[in-house]
């Protein structure tokens, strides 16, 4: 960078503006990220995302590809990583010989950005877990196809902004804008939303985690509001999730249970409507993401290889009349 034929006053203003790049990247990278420095401090915050996991995959080329999810309402691509191991041979007899396919999503509200940190640290030690026989669950994990979107909610996270615009510029919360059992609202306003369940419908995902934050949960159905809010599938739950958060102490529950109900959120659709074994991990402040990666490897080791076949709903619902609906965090 700095010319050694150039006179010292030069050197010195090179010099000093270095310094002073330096001082500003490190204020600029303090409140999302202590370890790693921002790759370019030009870019916004989701390019420098998809920067982070287009790298990963310039390593690891025969495991990782890149996919489009759908365009949003401002017209912005959303990008998600396939991570599918081609040598694995199938351990797992049945009539379904498919590898069965997980998702993970970070970033439904766009303040919440430790999220799509979560999902990167996730998809890094993914690869280890995928290629390393020695990995703890190497065999119950690389028999799988992953897909990972580190961010739904572009135009949010960018902003710092929990909310996102619909092309009308009308602001909606992403996660109050699914279906579930107990809400007959309007749903699926947003790209992002309609473009998220159509591709598990279409890719028939069997097993998903969203991360959002930072209340240190990881939750499962039912969280509507219902009189019962335990599904038939309750014991596996409770088991899968206990295990998982032996790595880094969050409480578990039901969503309804150990935070509470809220109508129209992502993980009470993609269990009811495809019997995808879906878990809310809720970040705690200044989060240990090596931790929570280890919780959501460890749950997602344990996902049969099949959806839920006993996802319907069999409480029933409360009135929402006169019910002031809170969305989770
Ligand atoms: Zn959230």
């Amino acid at each position: 960078m700095s010319n050694q034929k150039k006179s010292t006053s030069v050197q010195m203003f090179f010099r000093i503006s270095h310094h002073l790049l330096m001082i500003a990247l490190v204020f600029a990278a303090a409140p999302r990220e202590q370890a790693q420095a921002v790759i370019d401090p030009a870019a916004t915050p989701y390019e420098n995302i998809v920067a982070k996991m287009d790298n990963l995959q310039s390593q690891n080329p025969d495991l990782i590809s890149r996919f489009v999810l759908g365009v949003n309402d401002q017209g912005q691509t959303i990008y998600g990583w396939q991570f599918e191991s081609e040598t694995t041979a199938l351990p797992y007899k049945g009539p379904v010989r498919e590898k069965s396919k997980m998702l993970l999503v970070g970033v439904h509200h766009g303040n919440e950005q430790l999220s799509a940190d979560a999902v990167v640290q996730f998809a890094r030690d993914l690869v280890g877990e995928m290629t390393n026989p020695a990995a703890p669950n190497h065999g119950n994990i690389a028999n799988r196809i992953f897909y990972v979107i580190p961010v739904l909610n572009i135009g949010g996270y960018n902003a710092g902004r929990r909310e996102e615009y619909t092309t009308a510029g009308r602001s909606l919360d992403p996660n109050r804008d699914y279906p579930d059992p107990c809400y007959d609202g309007p749903t699926f306003r947003l790209q992002s939303t309609k473009n998220l369940a159509n591709f598990m419908r279409a890719e028939g995902i069997v097993g998903a985690i969203t991360v959002h934050g930072y209340i240190g949960t990881f939750t499962y159905p039912w969280g509507i509001f219902t009189d019962n809010t335990r599904t038939k599938d309750h014991d596996w739950f409770a088991k899968a999730s206990r295990l998982a958060v032996a790595h880094n102490g969050y409480q578990t529950g039901t969503h309804a249970d150990a935070i509470y109900p809220t109508a129209g959120a992502f993980e009470d659709w993609a269990y009811f409507e495809i019997g995808a074994w879906t878990m809310l991990l809720e970040l705690r402040q200044n989060a240990n993401l090596v931790k929570d990666s280890k919780a959501m490897m460890t749950f997602y080791a344990q996902i049969p290889h099949e959806r839920s076949f006993n996802n319907a709903h069999l409480g029933n619902c409360r009135r929402l009349e006169e019910t002031v609906i809170r969305a989770r965090p």
